[in-house]
């Protein structure tokens, strides 16, 4: 199987050099020209496996030039206790009869990117073998909070990689903000930046089509690298978790094999949503994928009404980590309902580069309207379903899975279908504990890590170990730059 460019079909590589360029020098992203089929026949069998083997099975059907002894080693590592703090590694808890939540935080940074960035360091170090790419790979991060510190997590002294984050000073919680300033590891640097998640986001875009800086670092040894889900290295283990929740509900005797069900995602970037949709395309039995946003409603509004309209403001939410007005992996989706048509991809890339904004044709809107429905809502509403849920089930959600919560609330009501759903959760909500204490009304006067005892004090639930062991950590990064700042900034962490 071959990956191409969104943007240029021409553009045609096999899945270790996608994995080492990470972007098409087109600038559009790598997808793979044809998807494997999942029958009836193959998600039985995958009903028997572990996580660790449904992994296996999927990303290798994508993996070609990759052996099944290489997989098996990488999903063995990257999914292991030692980890992850539960061996079902993506577990699916039962809300009601038809609400249950995917868990995807149970890894070592508390948040759904783990998913990823524990297997993308094999796959990347892989391919550079493969293609045999010698220089090192100097790895860039934008991140709203979550990213950086598991792509840091992942990539901490893994050889012949560099790794350099940027997140938005003001824009990441307390929490977020010690696990990514505390990160071990030899080859790590983090840098805090003035300004938000796309002030960031597009320095570092910046950064990457500099052309005199990219010959520079060459000379050094160098190559400029990305951790960031337009990576599809980074976008592939997330199909695996959709059609393991699939298993484990014909497991838990839900469902029978060929039943559909629908997804809730809460949706930044579209990488976790993506997944979800190319599972479907896969053969995967889902009816509706529910794109949940914040006030930041892009997707929202674009889902709706078929037009893409970054010009808006940029709401700053107690879900830091869907703060986006750009949703990069829009790109692959736009490419995948037009049949392909990267003149058509690239002509949507250009309307929004120029003026902000494009709108989609009937037939991709009609295209978009079978699988997708999408809604949005407020930091209010968000506390509000945080508050009832707790105290109604006592199910404790993170503000993120909490808005998908809250959106599929809206889904039922208008639509009334009533299919089981599984909502995607992706954060412990102890990552975000300040917001989470402020819904539940009992923050009192707990700041920094102490907001962590006080979530176990006020709700009796555990919090993941790696967060309680940041309170004996020092600080090992403190530097903030401005936008400006960033491209500099490259130069002086590879001296
Ligand atoms: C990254 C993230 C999201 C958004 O996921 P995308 O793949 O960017 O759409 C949602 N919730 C949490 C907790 C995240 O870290």
């Amino acid at each position: 199987m071959r990956y191409i460019s969104t943007r240029d079909q021409t553009v045609r590589i096999h899945a270790a050099e996608a994995i080492a360029q990470g972007l098409s020098h087109d600038g559009g992203l790598f997808v793979p020209e044809a998807l494997p089929g999942l029958s009836a026949g193959q998600i039985q069998s995958l009903c028997a496996m572990s996580y660790q083997q449904r992994a296996v099975y999927i990303m290798g059907a994508f993996l070609q030039d990759f052996t099944s002894a290489e997989m098996a080693n990488f999903a063995e590592r990257a999914y292991s206790v030692k980890g992850f703090d539960t061996p079902a590694i993506a577990p699916l808890e039962k809300l009601t009869d038809d609400t249950w939540f995917l868990e995807l935080w149970h890894g070592p940074t508390s948040a759904f990117k783990d998913m990823a960035l524990q297997m993308l360091p094999y796959l990347l170090t892989a391919s550079l073998e493969k293609t045999g790419e010698r220089r090192q790979a100097c790895i860039l991060v934008a991140t709203s909070g979550d990213t950086g510190k598991a792509a840091l997590e992942g990539f901490a002294d893994v050889e012949q990689t560099k790794i350099l984050v940027f997140y938005p000073k003001d824009g990441v919680s307390a929490v977020q903000e010690m696990q990514m300033v505390t990160q071990a590891g030899q080859n790590v640097g983090v840098l805090g930046v003035h300004g938000n998640f796309d002030d960031a986001q597009s320095g570092v875009k910046q950064i990457f089509s500099d052309r005199e800086l990219a010959r520079e670092l060459s000379d050094r040894g160098y190559f400029l690298s990305s951790a960031n889900s337009i990576n599809w290295g980074r976008l592939l283990p997330q199909i695996v978790y959709y059609v393991s929740a699939y298993c484990d509900m014909v497991n838990a005797r839900r469902i029978v094999i060929g039943d559909k069900v629908n997804f809730a995602v809460p949706t930044g970037n579209f990488g976790n949503i993506l997944a979800g949709f190319y599972a479907k395309q896969m053969g995967l039995p889902v009816d509706k994928l529910i794109c949940a946003s914040n006030a930041n409603n892009v997707l929202t509004e674009f889902i709706q009404t078929g037009t893409y309209n970054r010009n808006r403001p940029f709401h700053t939410t107690i879900s830091p980590s869907m703060d986006i007005l750009v949703s990069s992996n829009l790109e692959r989706l736009l490419f995948a309902l037009s049949n392909g048509d990267d003149k058509q991809v690239a002509g949507y890339m250009k309307e929004l580069a120029e003026t902000g904004q494009y709108t989609v044709t009937s037939k991709i809107k009609a295209a978009l309207d079978q699988t997708f429905w999408a809604d949005f809502c407020d930091d209010n509403q968000t506390k509000e379903t945080l508050r009832d849920v707790f105290e109604a089930q006592n199910y404790l959600m993170d503000t993120h899975t909490a808005v998908a919560y809250d959106v599929l609330e809206k889904y039922r009501t208008t639509t009334g279908d009533t299919a089981p759903t599984v909502v995607v959760s992706t954060a412990s909500p102890y990552k975000f504990a300040d917001s989470v204490l402020d819904a539940l009304g009992q923050r009192g006067n707990a700041e920094g890590l102490a907001l962590i005892d006080r979530l176990a004090e006020v709700t009796g639930t555990v919090p993941p170990q790696p967060l309680v062991a940041l309170k004996g950590k020092q600080p090992r990064f403190d530097e903030v730059v401005g936008k400006d700042g960033m491209l500099g900034a490259v130069g002086v962490f590879l001296e």
